[in-house]
């Protein structure tokens, strides 16, 4: 599994948007925010300038860990997630979240935009 585009739930996502709180890849995140001016301004993270923030993978310990998974109680790179959770395996079964750490960094980075606006309330 791949962090799946909450829009499509087929193409892996490549980014995040803040308003939306959701993952989308590149061809949702175009028809999602060319719908209208207001969309069009939502920030968006890519996930790969988030990779810096996020802990390392528990299988490699080399790549970026963007995926937990409930059974194993582990933090998965794509491409140990792929090896091991392969399609037909019992494995295959695990329930997997995007890695916590997204959110978190996720909120961080989304707030920036937002400190602008409610400064000058005092
Ligand atoms: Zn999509
Ligand atoms: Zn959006
Ligand atoms: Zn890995
Ligand atoms: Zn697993």
């Amino acid at each position: 599994m791949k962090i799946q585009c909450d829009v499509c739930e087929k193409a892996p996502a490549t980014m995040i948007c803040c308003a939306d709180e959701a993952a989308l890849c590149a061809k949702c995140d175009i028809e999602v925010h060319a719908a209208n001016k207001l969309a069009s301004k939502h920030q968006r993270i890519h996930l790969q300038s988030l990779s810096n923030k996020l802990p390392r993978c528990d299988i490699c310990q080399d790549k970026t860990a963007f995926i937990f998974c409930v059974e194993d109680r582990a933090l998965f790179c794509e491409d140990c997630d792929e090896s091991i959770h392969l399609p037909g395996s019992l494995s295959a079964n695990h329930q997997r979240f995007l890695a916590t750490g997204i959110q978190v960094a996720m909120k961080s980075n989304c707030a920036k935009d937002d400190e602008k606006n409610s400064l000058g309330t005092t």
